[in-house]
């Protein structure tokens, strides 16, 4: 594992540097090839500090002198073509990088926020279609993918997709909307904030200082003509009932909800007030999802598991797979090469639990069954629970059971 203060303190300051232009472009070169989401530069006390993000975790690129903060900072104002003097103020502009690997233009949103050390500045990239590229299928099982192609298919309810922390939800969202060619259908987003720009579709930006809400979008939006709504978040009763309306007068509507799982999200919406008898209509499928570390496939290696853990993986797994297939499968996991030292992990996969509105489900709603009991039922019609998602995903050495084991 990387452990960033060593790195750090084995650095030697850099005095300066001659080409303020070349040093900029550098920089965002080498967060393209890397594939991070942040470039941070950081005014600290004795140095400016350069970090990448990359999946979650920041590794340092480079430490300079102090004296190098003014020329960076106005060589990026230069280039996104603001005001040079105003350094009070937190600002927010965006820069188009040409990309010359991959002939295109990357916009980089920057943000600056004054410290007691100066400006901080935090670039995130917006690659176009990063959303989509190295995501084979975004980790869905073959039957999840079949629950979930045939759910879109059908439409006109609204989907949900739940989210226990911060974790790419614009990926799963944007990768549904791929499904639906918007010169065909009238799709209407409301984000916070836009981050990618997709061509024929209607994207606005919460402003909740004018009172452009989701609740008032919502209101708006009905007279508009739409087919497919996305809203951000549901965060209140009123969003929720706005949704729930708009998934009854034949919209699709996708969104998403902070909660831990499947059924979880059924009763976050009984409790913000949904009426049970509108929600059991209106709800198509909800998809809870879970990021995870994917296995380095340069230095995985076969382990052994404890007795006491292969018991509860194998468990997990019996409901759904054939006994003699379970008592054979075979675990990997990490044995820390260069590579995955160097790049972290090199990406991440999900683990799903795909709930299908069916007639039990509806009658289960109706009548406020608990969210446990809701599982229980669920798990007889075939819906695959997070854990034995990811265990089934650590048997196709993707993960590992550790890190599977972690999500609950
Ligand atoms: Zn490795």
């Amino acid at each position: 594992m990387i452990d960033n203060r060593e790195i750090l303190e084995k650095m030697e300051i850099k005095r300066s540097i001659w080409d303020v232009v070349n040093y900029v472009n550098n920089i965002f070169l080498q967060a393209l090839e890397r594939n991070a989401s942040d470039i941070h530069i950081e005014p600290t006390e004795h140095f400016l500090l350069i970090r990448f993000r990359q999946d979650w975790d920041f590794i340092v690129i480079d430490k300079l002198d102090r004296d190098n903060i003014s020329p960076i900072i106005t060589r990026l104002k230069v280039l996104s073509k603001v005001k040079i003097d105003e350094n009070k103020k937190p600002q927010d502009w965006k820069i188009v990088y040409y990309y010359d690997k991959e002939k295109q233009n990357i916009d980089i949103r920057v943000s600056t926020l004054p410290t007691n050390y100066w400006e901080k500045v935090v670039m995130r990239i917006l690659k176009p279609d990063a959303w989509l590229t190295n995501i084979e299928k975004l980790w869905f099982i073959d039957t999840n993918l079949e629950k979930v192609r045939e759910a879109l298919k059908s439409s006109y309810w609204i989907i949900l997709v739940a989210w226990p922390t911060w974790s790419w939800k614009s990926t799963t969202l944007f990768w549904i909307l791929k499904n639906y060619n918007p010169l065909e259908y009238n799709i209407s987003t409301l984000e916070d904030p836009i981050e990618y720009n997709i061509e024929y579709v209607n994207q606005s930006q919460v402003k909740p200082e004018i009172w452009f809400t989701f609740g008032t979008w919502l209101r708006s939006l009905v007279r508009q003509d739409p087919d497919i709504i996305m809203v951000w978040e549901i965060r209140d009763k009123e969003t929720a009932t706005l949704a729930v309306e708009a998934a009854l007068t034949w919209h699709l509507v996708l969104s998403t909800i902070h909660t831990n799982s499947a059924t979880a999200t059924i009763q976050r919406l009984i409790n913000m007030g949904v009426e049970t008898f509108l929600l059991s209509s209106a709800l198509r499928m909800v998809i809870s999802q879970r990021l995870m570390k994917k296995i380095c496939q340069d230095c995985k290696k076969e382990i052994e598991l404890p007795e006491l853990i292969l018991k509860k993986v194998r468990e997990t797994l019996y409901p759904i797979m054939d006994k003699s297939e379970v008592d054979n499968l075979v675990f990997y996991e990490w044995a820390w090469c260069d590579k995955c030292n160097w790049t972290w992990y090199k990406w991440r996969l999900w683990a799903h639990e795909v709930l299908i509105m069916e007639p039990y489900m509806e009658e289960m709603i109706l009548r406020e069954a608990s969210a446990n009991e809701m599982t229980e039922e669920a798990k007889k019609h075939w819906m695959i629970t997070i854990l034995q998602d990811a265990l089934i995903k650590s048997a196709l050495w993707l993960t590992t059971v550790e890190e599977s084991l972690k999500l609950i």
